[in-house]
């Protein structure tokens, strides 16, 4: 669909044929009805897509003197949307309904004798449908030399039940093994004496990882990307691809792929979003932008790569996008987030994007990309003062990151792709001991609680200057640690709190619970209380989550910021802690959350739940929909507000382990309200799935609805 191509047909007759009662048809339908697309018709009414041209018929005679008829003709194919280049949004959602095997058939219909091939018309050559891509990674592996190391895993599923496609290669199994035993612990726990051991040559032979990923499903090319390099490396000993030297001319590389693989393991996460490729959307079945909700962590897709990044702590992550016109490869454009340790990341992702870029289009028809740390403006709105994107995210976990913008839909971007891929391997190859020696300096500092200057350079405010990060009264940008207390006194939301301990734990933050009560000034820590201990090597990803954020009203715009601050975006108490070592010794490590049940005390007919958590909204509506009589206050109370809900105690006994409530009895002396189940009808995605989570019934017609939710004002109250 996307290149002008020529059939070359040739048919044979075992007789004479006439030109005049030769029949053409594609896909059943007669050849001169396949027409381009119309835009202003919205139909396929436009070109001629198919013609037949240069038609021969040869007869002759053979041996034994009877005629026979040679037909040969090109079939040239237009461009079906009259562009080569299928991303403008209004026809990448035409060309899945188009993609398909058809039969080029040759009829003569005075004899009924046809010819008959079936053509796959497809979006480029190495386009493939969300189905054939598992089939091909097996052929992948059985057609791969038997010198590399494959691993097929699903990682996860996505909304609709799809596998989330999953390869790492390697040298051998030993060298993943040896990576994720030995080097990831010594990582996150001595990164100095890592980076010694580098310096002495003492570690001996080792290998890091580039993560490749895609996110936007319908951003095509970056998913037919890595299954072309996955072709190309396992069954090719040397690459040969072009890019630019330091004086910008053109020069060959010739990558061996066993040298880099003795020192680089490969991870691809095909795609992120397997039901976006299925449909061919952006977002993921459930209508969200996964490469928006790195942060909060709401799709169980995210959930899945999220801690895959955790756990392979790449030392390059490479996000596979469409499409920019320029071609970009971050870094990007301040503001960045302060919790950063900028200063590694700009030199060494920006020589990488360099790499990428240059060998992206020594290889293909494009002749420039762009860089927009260096290349825009410092207002340019292209920042990553978010963890929203995976790009950025894997930022926090001191990676090269990058996502890139490839320009167009079709092959000529996969393959800016696959170079600019095998651009950033050499790159890695290239400079192994120095840029794994960076990323473990991005570690030391978190464990060492180090606040280094040479990173506020490029904290700047909307007009480029330096403001560093914003330390208020303190010397150290970094808390010593936070503290999450599960005791009611100094905890308004526990099971919120949970589920941030959950949510750390999940991206690789270590936490830890207080192993007696503690004063610290005038507040007493009791035990039990989780504690984020800032030394670590992920303490900039701890406090984002856990501090109040910046101000970047300044920047005229921002590209799609979230404000992150769950303390106060989820509702719980967090104490931050600026004493050094207040908690030494008294700490044990958290492996994983146990769900604190609802204790019932006294002896009440009826228990007040406070509509204070989640948990709350869940467990009412459960009672609801198992017809249990629920009440609300009617008016607010000394120790009790309107809209706190009245349940009766044997109720409560069966929902009281599966939910953290504060309760207290009731003792009847409030007015109430019988509450009966609401019927909620939602119009947006986000509102759908919010009120799914919390359990609330919902309809598919307004009219069946007592409660309309709508955000996105398409919803008739009528
Ligand atoms: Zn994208």
């Amino acid at each position: 669909m996307t290149q002008k191509e020529t059939v070359k047909i040739n048919a044979e007759f075992n007789y004479e044929v006439k030109e005049e009662n030769l029949k053409w048809t594609f896909g059943g339908k007669d050849i001169s009805s396949w027409k381009t697309w119309s835009p202003d018709k919205k139909d396929y009414s436009g070109q001629e897509f198919l013609k037949i041209e240069n038609l021969k018929i040869n007869t002759i005679k053979d041996e034994s003197g009877k005629l026979k008829s040679i037909v040969t003709a090109d079939l040239n194919t237009d461009l079906l949307y009259d562009t080569v280049d299928l991303s403008p949004r209004s026809i990448r959602v035409k060309y899945p309904d188009m993609i398909g095997n058809y039969d080029l058939k040759i009829e003569d219909t005075s004899t009924n004798t046809s010819f008959k091939n079936t053509m796959k018309l497809n979006v480029y050559d190495s386009y493939r449908k969300y189905d054939e891509l598992k089939p091909e990674l097996d052929q992948i592996f059985k057609n791969a030399k038997s010198n590399i190391y494959l691993n097929y895993e699903s990682i996860g599923k996505s909304v609709e039940g799809r596998d989330m496609h999953f390869v790492v290669m390697a040298k051998d199994k030993s060298s993943v093994d040896k990576y994720l035993n030995e080097t990831v612990p010594m990582m996150l726990e001595n990164p100095e004496q890592l980076q010694q051991k580098i310096k002495n040559k003492a570690l001996g032979d080792y290998k890091i990882p580039i993560f490749i990923n895609n996110i936007h499903a319908d951003e095509a090319p970056g998913v037919d990307a890595q299954l072309d390099l996955l072709k190309k490396l396992t069954t090719q000993d040397v690459i040969k691809y072009k890019t630019l030297d330091k004086n910008n001319k053109e020069t060959e590389v010739e990558l061996n792929v066993k040298d880099l693989l003795d020192n680089v393991i490969f991870v691809m996460s095909i795609t992120e979003n397997p039901d976006g490729r299925y449909y061919n959307t952006r977002a993921n079945a459930n209508g969200f932008d996964l490469n928006r909700d790195n942060g909060y962590q709401t799709q169980v897709e995210t959930l899945s790569i999220v801690e895959q990044i955790a756990k392979w702590n790449p030392v390059s992550f490479l996000d596979l996008h469409g499409f920019v016109k320029g071609f970009l490869i971050e870094p990007c454009t301040p503001p960045h987030d302060p919790n950063y340790e900028y200063d590694l990341i700009a030199k060494n992702a920006t020589a990488q994007a360099h790499a990428m870029g240059n060998a992206g289009i020594s290889n293909t028809k494009y002749d420039s990309y762009e860089i927009p740390f260096e290349d825009y403006d410092v207002n340019g709105g292209w920042d990553d003062a978010t963890a929203a994107y995976t790009g950025t995210y894997a930022l926090h976990h001191g990676a090269m990151s990058h996502t890139i913008e490839v320009p167009e839909l079709n092959q000529d971007s996969v393959d800016a792709f696959v170079n600019a891929v095998l651009g950033a391997s050499s790159f890695v190859l290239d400079g192994q001991d120095e840029l794994f020696i960076s990323q473990l300096e991005y570690y030391k500092r978190g464990v060492n609680g180090e606040d280094n200057r040479a990173a506020d350079k490029y904290f700047v405010n909307s007009k480029g200057e330096s403001i560093g990060r914003p330390r208020g009264n303190y010397e150290n940008f970094f808390p010593e640690y936070y503290v999450l207390p599960v005791d009611s006194k100094l905890q308004k939301n526990i099971p919120e709190v949970q589920e941030t301990v959950k949510y750390l734990l999940r991206n690789g933050v270590k936490v830890d619970t207080l192993d007696s009560d503690t004063k610290v000034g005038n507040t007493i820590y009791p035990k039990g209380s989780y504690v984020v201990n800032m030394h670590q090597v992920k303490r900039g990803y701890a406090n984002l989550v856990l501090y109040d954020g910046i101000n970047a009203s300044d920047f005229k715009e921002m590209y799609a910021e979230i404000v992150m601050n769950f303390p106060d975006v989820r509702g719980f108490d967090n104490y931050e802690v600026r004493n050094k070592n207040v908690f030494k010794g008294k700490l044990k490590s958290v492996k994983s959350v146990e769900k604190i049940e609802t204790k019932i005390n006294g002896d009440s007919e009826k228990y007040i739940i406070k509509n204070s958590n989640n948990d709350a909204i869940k467990s009412i509506n459960e009672l609801l929909s198992k017809n249990k009589d629920v009440y609300v206050l009617a008016k607010d109370s000394k120790a009790n507000e309107e809209g706190d809900y009245v349940v009766n105690k044997k109720d409560l006994n069966e929902i009281s382990k599966k939910y953290t409530l504060d309760i207290e009895p009731f003792k009847d002396d409030i007015p109430t309200l019988r509450l009966r189940e609401p019927k909620v009808y939602a119009t947006g995605s986000y509102s759908k799935f919010v009120l799914n989570e919390l359990g609330f019934k919902l309809v598919n017609k307004s009219e069946d609805s007592n409660i309309i939710i709508d955000d996105i004002g398409s919803a008739n109250p009528q």
